[in-house]
């Protein structure tokens, strides 16, 4: 094995095994203007990984192409080893939340969490039971009947990843779910997310804006800048050794 000099934004190796996605040489344009830059990144098999950034800095780009809402301009992505930036969403084994939840109005909360499982052309019976259990995990099972609309944010917050938890996928991606709910909600659904990671062993990929949000939530933390990574590791290394101004600067490190 030949040994490589250390990149500036260089990850720890692990085994090809451990991996469950990975990025090579991604970039997106639009028209002329590039918004990612040649982004090489390796999320681990049921690691918490958040993307962290300034607004603007590509994060949704990013997460659009590991879902497949958008083709990459140059690179390739892989999930569990098999490259998917040729597959059509629903072949890729990712559920994405976005941060306006996109439910679809005139269904109740049961139709919009069986949706997938119902194109997928699940039973009936079998989306019942798949729906009462996410349910039941979310704290929603007397909520099913009420449409969006009858619903408040964080229940229509949780509704939504009851839809991405139901599909059972191999990647969640998370789009700042929480950036619409109020302060005490939001700190209330941190703790959720975190116990979800923990009780379901998913590998996760989160986006926020917010440093704090960041600190909590991730086992591996990727500071985004530009459409570039300027640093990636556990959220503790980050912050006590950033790499560049811009990192400490924006994880708050003492200087
Ligand atoms: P973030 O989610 O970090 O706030 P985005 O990924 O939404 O950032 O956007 C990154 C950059 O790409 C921004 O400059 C944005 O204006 C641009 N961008 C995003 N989507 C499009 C698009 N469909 N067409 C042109 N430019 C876009
Ligand atoms: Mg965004």
């Amino acid at each position: 094995m030949t040994t490589m000099p250390a990149q500036p934004s260089a990850q720890t190796p692990i085994a090809a095994s451990d991996v469950m996605l990975e990025l090579r040489h991604l970039s997106k344009r639009f028209g002329s203007t590039e918004v990612l830059h040649d982004i090489d990144l390796v999320v681990p098999r049921g690691s918490f990984t958040v993307f962290v950034g300034p607004s603007g800095c590509g994060k949704s780009t990013l997460l659009r192409l590991i879902a497949g809402l958008d083709a990459p301009s140059d690179g390739r992505i892989l999930i569990d080893g098999r490259r998917v930036d040729t597959l059509p969403p629903a072949a890729r084994g990712v559920s994405m939340v976005f941060q306006s939840y996109a439910l679809y109005p005139h269904m109740t909360a049961r139709r919009n969490i069986g949706f997938g499982l119902k194109i997928a052309g699940g039973s009936a019976a079998d989306i019942e039971a798949r729906v009462a259990r996410v349910a039941g995990m979310l704290q929603i099972g007397s909520l099913l009947d009420r449409k969006p609309a009858e619903l408040s944010g964080g229940q229509r917050q949780r509704v939504a990843i009851a839809r991405a938890i139901v599909r059972d996928p191999k990647v969640f991606l998370f789009d700042e779910p929480l950036s619409n709910l109020d302060a005490a909600l939001r700190a209330e659904t941190r703790v959720e997310l975190a116990r979800m990671h923990a009780d379901l062993g998913a590998t996760m990929i989160h986006v926020t804006h917010d440093q704090v949000e960041a600190m909590t939530l991730a086992d591996q933390l990727v500071v985004l800048n530009g459409g570039r990574i300027e640093q990636v590791g556990p959220p503790a290394d980050l912050y006590r050794r950033p790499r560049s101004l811009f990192v400490a600067r924006f994880l708050g490190s003492p200087q």
